[in-house]
């Protein structure tokens, strides 16, 4: 059967070939007079190859697939997620202050970290968080070839298998980038494509106050929130303010009635809408 999945970067080759051709045709006057088409053609060509990279980009976009960002509800239920863990001390804290509030939360986990600490996977899964799958190498799947995604795949559901004798059906690709192979690599896995609402950017550690300012002034009933735990397969940054500001986010969401639930939680909130 013929292949319709086309990478992106595909797309975008042929986008500037366009773009090159119509700058030429209009340049060599062949296409000028009296409506510069060759002109027309370049612009629509970068138009279109703006619009696929907003499309691959873009945590609520659906154009390569469904995705799962937020949840339509009119239920107060947020959900936390983590992304780049395991990575001690930082998660061991995280833990801690979920504990500590009985909220249960979501980590995309790295395979390579995972391997890294076994026993920090399995704590998760003990203490009654859902586990996701964020590649073994934390990869910008749109650089990659199929071959490379898939096993980027499937290597860390092996190694999250080993670690707690279960693999997650949940999976958010590094950045959230992804095209019509990346989606369609998840589709034959059974693998939802979890993304997010609410960006705090906490990886760049810009204060605990400035990521709990940004996360709590765009919640909403349904929204799933953004925050790291890990730091890629680098594992060089702090955290410490992602764990503090995880504290005061369950505080004052509490506060304002949300209750936390995982991403299969709270997915199951637009079904229950639906019915
Ligand atoms: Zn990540």
């Amino acid at each position: 059967m013929f292949d319709i999945k086309i990478r992106l970067v595909s797309m975008l080759g042929l986008l500037t070939v366009i773009v090159l051709g119509g700058l030429i045709l209009d340049y060599r006057h062949m296409l000028r007079r009296p409506m510069r088409i060759g002109i027309g053609l370049a612009l629509v060509g970068i138009a279109a190859g703006a619009f696929l990279t907003l499309c691959a980009v873009l945590p609520e976009n659906h154009v390569f697939g469904q995705v799962f960002f937020e949840s339509q509800t009119n239920k107060k239920v947020v959900a936390l997620t983590f992304d780049d863990g395991p990575y001690s001390p930082y998660t061991e804290q995280v833990l801690d202050v979920l504990k500590e509030y009985q909220v249960p939360a979501t980590f995309f986990v790295v395979g390579q970290n995972v391997e890294k600490y076994p026993e920090l996977v399995q704590r998760i899964v003990n203490e009654g968080h859902q586990l996701g799958n964020h590649t073994y190498h934390h990869v910008d799947l749109l650089k990659s070839d199929r071959k490379t995604i898939e096993e980027e795949i499937d290597h860390t559901n092996r190694v999250i298998k080993a670690a707690v004798g279960t693999t997650p059906h949940v999976v958010r690709p590094p950045h959230g980038f992804r095209d019509p192979v990346v989606m369609e690599i998840m589709a034959v896995r059974g693998l939802k494509v979890v993304e997010w609402s609410i960006m705090s950017r906490d990886w760049t550690n810009p204060g605990v106050d400035v990521i709990v300012d940004r996360t709590v002034a765009k919640v909403k009933n349904g929204s799933i929130i953004l925050l790291h735990d890990g730091d890629g397969i680098d594992s060089r940054a702090s955290r410490i303010q992602s764990v503090e500001a995880t504290r005061r986010i369950i505080q004052t969401l509490t506060a304002q009635g949300y209750q936390f639930v995982t991403v299969d939680e709270i997915l199951a909130k637009t079904e229950e809408n639906k019915s």
